[in-house]
């Protein structure tokens, strides 16, 4: 079966205000956008219920990030069953800015990622190299270290519900987008990973994703590529031309 084309807008910590951020929903309100598209936008958790009641089109939302306990003292942290509870059904876990800023190892990630299945929720998994490790072609080796814990605790059927986004960090708000031989390699060498670590089947319908600097006018080639299955958009999502990013296979 064909793998269903994802576009993901994450909002990060945009933008600065309601009014703004209910132009944005209007925007993806009067657009047409490619009905074959399955489209999530993330925005900040404070307006994640507010924009699930607002956005039409089949655009679903997602959290930008969850904890991996249920409920309790935990300050400041998001419970994967109150997003569910909430009706929210994605969360982006691992995110760089996630990995680097806040120190999130790649096994809470594989933590979070297998607390938020468990509680309903599909999760955009992100993984990604640095520059420097691109540098010292360590990309395909640092990619499957990041995926190595998840693969250790998810069943062949959990992976149904996990997209897997392909966001080299040198890529992310630099304007330096990866080329679309680049992010195909880097694509393939994930399917090929899933394949042997996992099965060839999950392998074969897993979505993968690229994120960083995609814009309206690098979003066609990139979705050309066999091996890429969407795209996770940051700055973008917050433009006009995130519509044309949804509709980059039209
Ligand atoms: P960018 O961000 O599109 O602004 O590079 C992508 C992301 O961080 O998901």
């Amino acid at each position: 079966m064909a793998r269903q084309f994802f576009v993901g807008g994450n909002f990060k910590m945009n933008p600065a205000s309601r009014d703004a951020k209910r132009k944005l929903v209007d925007a993806l309100n009067q657009a047409t956008l490619d009905p074959s598209v399955e489209v999530v936008i993330a925005p900040p958790s404070l307006y994640l219920l507010p924009v699930a009641e607002l956005v039409r089109n089949n655009v679903k939302v997602a959290a930008q990030n969850c904890y991996v306990k249920l409920s309790g003292a935990f300050t400041g942290e998001i419970s994967p069953a109150q997003l569910a509870d909430a009706g929210i059904p994605y969360v982006i876990l691992g995110h760089s800015e996630r990995r680097t800023i806040f120190h999130e190892s790649s096994e809470l990630v594989a933590e979070k990622t297998r607390v938020a299945l468990d509680n309903g929720l599909s999760v955009i998994l992100c993984v990604g190299e640095t520059l420097q490790e691109r540098e010292a072609n360590r990309t395909a080796e640092v990619v499957q270290e990041q995926l190595k814990p998840v693969v250790k605790l998810l069943k062949d059927a959990d992976w149904a519900k996990v997209v897997i986004a392909y966001e080299p960090v040198w890529a992310i708000g630099t304007g330096k987008v990866a080329t679309s031989a680049q992010a195909q390699q880097a694509h393939a060498d994930i399917r090929a990973f899933l394949a042997q670590s996992v099965s060839p089947a999950v392998a074969e319908s897993t979505r993968i994703i690229y994120g960083g600097s995609v814009t309206a006018a690098n979003c066609r080639e990139l979705a050309t590529q066999p091996d890429v299955d969407g795209f996770l958009v940051g700055g973008a999502s917050l433009k006009p031309e995130f519509v044309d990013i949804v509709n980059a296979r039209q």
